[in-house]
């Protein structure tokens, strides 16, 4: 996998305006099938390091991705997770909290669906949500049963604070984190909603609630950049993923989780000495059973 020309990773502290990030952007990829052959090799090497990280079983690789609807978050889940060994891999959507979800801090669901050591656990949306629909939807806050002196003109800030500590804290613990955000354009994703309209398979995927959130595209923008800004840092930095060409969003995210994984440099365990002459021994064994 050659590297992509460019590295998406959003600098810590840098104000984003996403009217400055093109979601058309293809790194000069002209065809669709070269970058389907670069995402094949990628997809071979994550196998191999995700069969490393498993054996090691010391690291876990958190991966999160946020976008808006139509993005393409479930496509490049699958893509992605195509080639990985199904017994090393979890994925979970985070939906509108339930009512038992909705008694506990905004976390509890997360830690509950953290990847163990030596596994890699794929977020669809996630705790950022508390950011992003929380904000854009006032009545979402106000269902959170917070106390009311707790909830102040801070709270946004807070949230930042919180979860740039809470991923600091699984960091500190093992865990690598990656986010990417998909960005897509208006005029993209109402494309991919007609084409949700005219193919007949795809019917399932509509909901008329897509549209009604797409009236508040505007202010999705603000909160998306707002919460970009405020939550990549040094451990955890976003990578924003120009989404409108989903080949070229795939290839991106393989790349940069490819790249994670190897420079976490995970090892097959070395063996004790008395692990190995134990090796020694069944070999042995084994052998003597054909005599
Ligand atoms: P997706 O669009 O991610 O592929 P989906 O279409 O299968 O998922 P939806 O029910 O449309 O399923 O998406 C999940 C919904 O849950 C989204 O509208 C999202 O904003 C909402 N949601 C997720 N987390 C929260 C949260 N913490 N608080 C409120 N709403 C949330
Ligand atoms: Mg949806």
């Amino acid at each position: 996998l050659s590297s992509l020309p460019k590295d998406f990773r959003l600098p810590p502290g840098q104000r984003v305006r996403l009217k400055h990030l093109d979601p058309g952007f293809t790194a000069g990829f002209g065809a669709k099938e070269e970058a389907g052959k670069l995402l094949e090799q990628g997809i071979k090497r994550m196998r191999a390091a995700q069969h490393r990280l498993y054996a090691e079983d010391r690291h876990a690789v958190l991966i999160i991705l946020q976008a808006m609807d139509a993005a393409g978050k479930d496509s490049t889940i699958a893509h992605v997770m195509a080639g990985l060994n199904p017994l090393g891999c979890q994925a979970y959507s985070f939906k509108t909290p339930s009512t038992e979800e909705l008694e506990h801090d905004f976390l509890w669901r997360t830690n509950r669906n953290l990847p163990a050591r030596g596994r890699i656990g794929i977020f669809n949306r996630s705790y950022y949500e508390e950011v992003l629909v929380v904000r854009v939807h006032p009545e979402v806050l106000a269902n959170e049963k917070l106390p009311p002196g707790l909830v102040t003109k801070e709270i946004w800030q807070e949230r930042f604070e919180d979860i740039n500590c809470f991923e600091r804290y699984l960091t500190r613990q093992g865990t690598l984190i990656l986010k990417f955000f998909l960005n897509v354009s208006k005029e993209e994703q109402r494309k991919r909603f007609l084409a949700r309209l005219d193919k007949p398979q795809k019917h399932w995927k509509f909901s008329p609630a897509d549209i009604f959130e797409r009236r508040y595209w505007d202010s999705y923008v603000l909160v998306y950049e707002e919460m970009l800004s405020h939550t990549s840092t040094k451990v955890a930095p976003w990578y924003v993923i120009p989404a409108d060409h989903k080949w070229f969003s795939r290839l991106a995210v393989a790349e940069a989780i490819v790249g994670r994984l190897e420079e976490l440099g995970c090892e097959y365990p070395k063996l004790s000495k008395a692990q190995r002459a134990a090796l020694k021994a069944a070999r042995r064994a084994l052998e003597a059973e054909k005599a």
